[in-house]
């Protein structure tokens, strides 16, 4: 299957925070979902609490510079969009 939609959806990984910067990427390809770099961020014991980021497991659209809940993984039907071909 090509995807050739004008959108791309990806999986949540859980989010990461190093060095107090949080980061969050596609469970299945790596795209960069979230990244507190230059924001202000509260970090305390290690996990993030002010940093928004898509829940684990959750289908991202991404649409140009929009990003939208679309599902969960799993529980949800795959999107024809999902963004396995950027893996091969
Ligand atoms: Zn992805």
């Amino acid at each position: 299957m090509t995807n050739t939609q004008p959108t791309t959806t990806h999986v949540a990984a859980p989010a990461v925070v190093v060095r107090g910067r949080v980061i969050q990427r596609c469970a299945v390809c790596g795209h960069k979902l979230a990244d507190s770099h230059n924001t202000a961020v509260v970090v305390s014991h290690g996990r993030d609490t002010s940093f928004p980021v898509w829940g684990e497991g959750h289908l991202v659209r991404v649409d140009g510079n929009r990003t939208t809940d679309v599902g969960v993984f799993g529980k949800d039907e795959t999107p024809a969009d999902v963004c396995l071909d950027l893996v091969e």
